[in-house]
C-alpha cells in the first residue's frame, strides 16, 4: 500500500492536470463561440469576463481598453455577483484597482508598455504598483496583467486578481495568455467589423445623394428641355410631341381640332421704345394672361420669340374664334407700365381648322395646319393688324399653305 502511495499521488496530479486542460480549453471554446458581430466591444468584453470568471473558477477580473495612452476600465467581473468592477470593490473590498492607468504606470500600465504578462504574488509588497493614496483600500493579494494583442498592437489589458496571495500557478498563466491573444484579435475583428460597416453605411448614403442628385438633375433638364426659360411656358419642340399626340385622338375619333398662331403687333417697337427688359416683361405677362384663359386639355407654348402657338383639341372652329375673340380683348385691356410709362398692346391671330375626314398622318397634319394658321395670321398683318382671321375663310388666292 505504501508502495502504491507515490503512483496515487502522481495519478492524482494529471487528473486534476487533466480535469485544468478540459478548462481551459471549454474556456477558449466559450471565447470563440462569443458573437462578435451583433455587440459593442465594451459588452463583447464583458461577456469574454463573464467567461473566464465561470471556467476558470477565478474570483474576478476586469478589462481595459488603451485610449491614447491612457488605459480605462471598461468592464469587470466577480464570480460572485458578477457586478461592474467598481460595484465588485465595494462589496468585497479588497482590492482598488484603479478605473484608469497610463502606459507604463503600475503592473497594468506596465503590461500594456512591455506588451507581456505581469504577475504580482503579492499586491501589498510589489514595487511595481503604484503607492497607495490617502483613504484608498491598500491593495493584496495576487494580480495577473496581460496585454490584448492584435499583432504587434495593443489594444488594452485584462487583469486576474485574487485575495490570496501566490494563488496564479503557471496554467492560469497560459490559460490567460491565450485568452488575451484570441480575445485581442476578436475585439481588432469586430473593430475592422463596424469599421466596414459604417463605410458600407456611408457608402451607401453618398450613393445614395449622388442618386437623388442625378435624378434632381435629369427632372431639371427634362424640365428645361421642355420649357421656355423666359414665360416658362412649354417650348416648341415639346408643343410639336403633345400637340400630334392630341391631333392624333382627335382624327381617331373625328373630333373637332384647331390651331392658334398669335403674334404681338409692332413688337420691335416696344423694345425699341420702352427697352428690352420692358419687351421681356411684356412676353412674360402675356403668356400668364394666355395660360390663365386655357381650358382643360388645350396646350399653350411660346412658339418663337413674340409668337405663341394655341392647340385646342375636341374643339370646333366656332369655339376657336371665339377663343380668339376673348383673347383679343382681354390683351386690348390690359396695360404695360414701365418706370415711367404705360403701354397697350395688340396682336394678330391665324387660326386653321383640321378636317374631320383626315386621313394623312398627324404629323403630317400639323404641320399643314400650323402653315395654314400662319397664312391666316399674314393675312392679318397685312389686314391691319389687331384681328384673327381664319385659313379657310381666307381668299381663295391666299389659301396657299398646303398648295391648293
Ligand atoms: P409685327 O407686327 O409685324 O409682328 O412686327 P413686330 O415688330 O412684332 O415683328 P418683328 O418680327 O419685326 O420683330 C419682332 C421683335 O421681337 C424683334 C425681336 O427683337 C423681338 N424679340 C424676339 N424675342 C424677344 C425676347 O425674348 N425678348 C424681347 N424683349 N424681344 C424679343
Ligand atoms: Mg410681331
Ligand atoms: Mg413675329
Amino acid at each position: 500500500m505504501d508502495a502504491a502511495a507515490p503512483f496515487a499521488i502522481v495519478a492524482n496530479d494529471l487528473r486534476e492536470r487533466f480535469i485544468k486542460l478540459l478548462d481551459s480549453l471549454s474556456t477558449v471554446r466559450a471565447l470563440t463561440s462569443l458573437d462578435v458581430h451583433h455587440q459593442d466591444e465594451v459588452s463583447l468584453l464583458d461577456s469574454a469576463l463573464k467567461v473566464l470568471v465561470q471556467h476558470q473558477n477565478l474570483e474576478r477580473c476586469s478589462a481595459f481598453l488603451l485610449k491614447g495612452d491612457t488605459l480605462v476600465c471598461v468592464a469587470g467581473k466577480n464570480y460572485l455577483t458578477s457586478f461592474q468592477e467598481r460595484e465588485r470593490d465595494e462589496v468585497s473590498g479588497t482590492t482598488s484597482l484603479p478605473d484608469a492607468a497610463r502606459l507604463g504606470e503600475g503592473l497594468i500600465g506596465l503590461a500594456a508598455k512591455t506588451k507581456e504578462l505581469q504577475n504580482c504574488m503579492d499586491c501589498s509588497n510589489d514595487p511595481r504598483l503604484p503607492p497607495v493614496g490617502d483613504g484608498a483600500v491598500e491593495m493584496r493579494g495576487s494580480l495577473m496583467c496581460a496585454p490584448m494583442m492584435n499583432g504587434d498592437e495593443v489594444l488594452g489589458v485584462i487583469t486576474l486578481s485574487h485575495d490570496e496571495p501566490d494563488f496564479f500557478q503557471d496554467w492560469h498563466r497560459y490559460v490567460l495568455v491565450v485568452f488575451c491573444n484570441i480575445l485581442g484579435h476578436m475585439l481588432a475583428n469586430s473593430r475592422t467589423m463596424r469599421h466596414l460597416e459604417e463605410m458600407v453605411e456611408q457608402r451607401t448614403r453618398q450613393l445614395g445623394n449622388a442618386l437623388a442628385e442625378a435624378e434632381r438633375l435629369k427632372r431639371q433638364f427634362e424640365e428645361l428641355s421642355v420649357t421656355d426659360e423666359l414665360t416658362r411656358l412649354h417650348n416648341r419642340r415639346f408643343f410639336y410631341s403633345q400637340a400630334e399626340a392630341a391631333l392624333s385622338n382627335c382624327i381617331r375619333h373625328q373630333q373637332p381640332y384647331c390651331v392658334m398662331l398669335l403674334d404681338i403687333d409692332f413688337f420691335k417697337k416696344i423694345n425699341d421704345t420702352y427697352g428690352h427688359a420692358a419687351g421681356d416683361m411684356t412676353l412674360v405677362g402675356l403668356a400668364k394672361a394666355l395660360q390663365q384663359r386655357l381650358r382643360g386639355g388645350d396646350l399653350l407654348a411660346r412658339y418663337g420669340g413674340e409668337e405663341f402657338v394655341l392647340a385646342l383639341p375636341m374643339t370646333p372652329l366656332e369655339g376657336a374664334m371665339t377663343v380668339a375673340a376673348r383673347i383679343r380683348e382681354h390683351v386690348n385691356k390690359l396695360e404695360w407700365k414701365t418706370d415711367a410709362q404705360t403701354f397697350r398692346i395688340t396682336v394678330s391671330i391665324g387660326i386653321a381648322e383640321a378636317d374631320a375626314h383626315e386621313r394623312s398622318r398627324s404629323a403630317q397634319v400639323l404641320e399643314d395646319l400650323l402653315k395654314q394658321a400662319d397664312e391666316a395670321l399674314y393675312y392679318s398683318k397685312e389686314n391691319g393688324r389687331d384681328q384673327a382671321n381664319v385659313y379657310s375663310h381666307l381668299p381663295r388666292s391666299q389659301q396657299t399653305a398646303t398648295g391648293d
